[in-house]
C-alpha cells in the first residue's frame, strides 16, 4: 500500500521536524486504543500518558494529517456553535461552565505549544474579530459581558482605531483579545506526538483501522497489517470519519474549507494590514486570515459539502480578499489547500460513550484547536474516574445528520448565509 504523506501546504513546506512512526504489525495489546492522530487523538494520548496509562494510537496517514495539521492556526476561546444556540440548549450556568472550558482549552494549547514545540510553534499573540455590519453596541456589550462573567479583557476598537490596524472599507468595529494567539499547527501536532512517544505511547502511522469489534470483553481493531486488542477505545476521527462506528458516521457532516497563501508581498501588505494578530470577521460564513513568514498573507474562507480542488476555489477567495483590501490588487498565490471539518447538526462537539469502554471525541467544527484540547481532557478525566465533565456535552448528542439530504441542507444554509450576509452588509445592519 502506498504510504499517505502530508498534503502540500505552507505547514508541510515549513515543517521543522518530520518524525515518522511505524505501521502496526502483528498482534499487540493495550490498555487504551485511540483511533485518529489529529489534535483530539494526540491530546487524549498525551493526557492519558501523563496519568501513567498504557496507550496505542492508530492513524491512517500521518499525525496531524487531517484538519489539525492544515488549519488556519488561530486559537481563541469559544465553540463552533452560535452562543445563543448553546444557551438555549443548556441554560446560563451550564453555558458559563462550557465557555470557561473553552478558555481552559486555549490555555492548554498555549502551554503545550510553548513547552513542547518551543520556537517551532511560531506562536504570535492576539486575535482580532472584525464586524462587517455596524455592531458597535453588540461589541461593547460583548466586551463588558466577557469581562464580568469570565474576567476576559477585550479591547473594543471603533472605526478609526480599527482603520489604524486594517485599512479596509469593509469593516466597522473590532474586538481585540490578547488571550488568543495563532501558531503553526503541524509543528504543534508533531511536538505533541513526540512527547507522547517519549512518555511511552505507541504511535502507528499508515494504520487505518478497518474494523472495530467487541469479543471476550475486549475491543479488537484491525488494520491492513495488524491487530490491536484494547480494554478501552477512543474514536477521534474528525471530518475523516468513515463507517468504523455506524452511530458516528450517521451523526456528522464533513465540511470542506479552503486556505490560500500569497507569495511575499512586502510593504504593500503591511500598509493594508498593520497587526500581527489573527483576524476573523463576523460573517456567518467567515473569512479568517493572518500574516505569516514576514509578508505573506494566509487567507482562509468558503465552505463546500464536497471537497473541490483548492486551485479552483482560489478565485472565490481572491474575490473576498478584494472586497476587504482592494488596494492589494491581484496578489500572486504560492499555494492553496483544503481540509475537512466535522460538524454535527447542533455544531457542538460530540463527546461521550457508546458503551462502557467505547468513547468518542469528535465533531469540533471550525473552532477546533482549543476545543479538541479540552474535549480530550474531559474524556480522559472520564476514563480515569477523575471527573464527569464530559457530561457537559450530553445535551449535544449523536443526532442523525440527515443523510444526503443533510449535506444538501448544509449547502443551502451556507448559500442562504452568504446571501443574508451580503444583504446585511449592504444595509449596514448588525447580525441578529
Ligand atoms: C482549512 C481549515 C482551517 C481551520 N482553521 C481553524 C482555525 O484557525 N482555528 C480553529 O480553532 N480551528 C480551525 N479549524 C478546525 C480544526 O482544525 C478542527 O476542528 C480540528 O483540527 C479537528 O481535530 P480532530 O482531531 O478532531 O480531527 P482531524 O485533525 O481531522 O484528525 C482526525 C484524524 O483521524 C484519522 N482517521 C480517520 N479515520 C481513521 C481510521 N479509520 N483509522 C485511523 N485513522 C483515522 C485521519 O487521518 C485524521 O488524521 C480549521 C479546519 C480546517 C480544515
Amino acid at each position: 500500500m502506498t504510504p499517505i504523506d502530508y498534503i502540500d501546504s505552507y505547514y508541510r513546506r515549513t515543517l521543522q521536524h518530520d518524525w515518522t512512526y511505524p505501521a502496526l504489525q502483528g498482534h499487540e495489546h493495550t490498555d487504551v486504543a485511540i483511533v485518529g492522530g489529529g489534535l483530539a487523538g494526540l491530546t487524549c494520548a498525551l493526557e492519558l500518558a501523563q496519568r501513567g496509562r498504557q496507550v496505542t494510537l492508530l492513524e491512517q496517514a500521518r499525525v496531524g494529517w487531517g484538519a489539525s495539521g492544515r488549519n488556519g492556526g488561530s486559537v481563541s476561546p469559544a465553540w463552533s456553535a452560535n452562543p445563543s444556540a448553546i444557551l438555549a440548549k443548556t441554560g446560563r450556568d451550564h453555558f458559563d461552565a462550557l465557555f470557561r472550558m473553552s478558555m481552559e482549552g486555549v490555555t492548554m494549547v498555549r502551554d503545550y505549544a510553548t513547552t513542547l514545540a518551543g520556537d517551532a510553534a511560531c506562536l504570535v499573540p492576539g486575535n482580532l474579530k472584525v464586524s462587517v455590519h455596524d455592531q458597535a453596541d453588540g461589541f461593547r456589550r460583548q466586551r463588558d459581558d466577557q469581562e464580568r462573567r469570565y474576567g476576559r479583557k477585550l479591547q473594543y476598537l471603533g472605526q478609526t482605531a480599527l482603520r489604524s490596524l486594517l485599512d479596509s472599507p469593509r469593516y466597522h468595529q473590532g474586538l481585540y483579545a490578547d488571550d488568543g494567539f495563532h501558531f503553526h499547527p503541524l509543528n504543534y501536532c508533531q511536538a505533541l506526538a513526540r512527547e507522547c512517544h517519549r512518555l511511552g505511547v505507541k504511535i502507528h502511522e499508515q494504520s487505518a483501522v478497518s474494523t472495530l469489534k467487541r469479543a471476550n470483553g475486549q475491543h479488537c481493531l484491525t488494520t491492513a497489517t495488524g491487530r490491536l486488542t484494547a480494554d478501552t477505545v477512543i474514536v477521534c476521527t474528525g471530518g475523516y470519519t468513515d463507517d468504523l462506528v455506524g452511530q458516528l458516521q450517521r451523526a456528522f457532516l464533513p465540511i470542506a474549507t479552503y486556505i490560500m497563501l500569497s507569495e511575499p508581498l512586502g510593504d504593500r501588505l503591511h500598509a493594508a494590514i498593520r497587526t500581527q494578530a489573527a483576524i476573523g470577521d463576523t460573517r456567518r460564513a467567515s473569512n479568517y486570515y493572518r500574516i505569516v513568514d514576514g509578508s505573506r498573507l494566509q487567507w482562509g474562507g468558503h465552505i463546500t459539502t464536497r471537497t473541490s480542488n483548492p486551485r479552483h476555489i482560489v478565485h472565490i477567495l481572491k474575490k473576498e480578499l478584494h472586497r476587504c483590501f482592494p488596494q492589494l490588487g491581484d496578489i500572486p498565490i504560492a499555494i492553496a489547500w483544503s481540509g475537512l471539518m466535522s460538524y454535527a447538526r447542533h455544531m457542538m462537539p460530540q463527546i461521550g460513550k457508546i458503551n462502557k469502554n467505547l468513547w468518542y471525541c469528535t465533531a469540533f467544527g471550525g473552532h477546533g484547536v482549543n476545543t479538541t484540547a479540552i474535549g480530550a481532557r474531559t474524556v480522559v478525566e472520564g476514563i480515569c474516574g477523575e471527573s464527569d465533565r464530559y457530561l457537559r456535552f450530553a445535551p449535544f448528542g449523536l443526532d442523525w445528520n440527515g443523510g444526503p439530504l443533510g449535506r444538501a441542507a448544509v449547502q443551502l444554509t451556507y448559500w442562504k448565509y452568504q446571501m443574508s450576509d451580503r444583504l446585511r452588509e449592504r444595509h449596514g445592519q448588525a447580525q441578529g
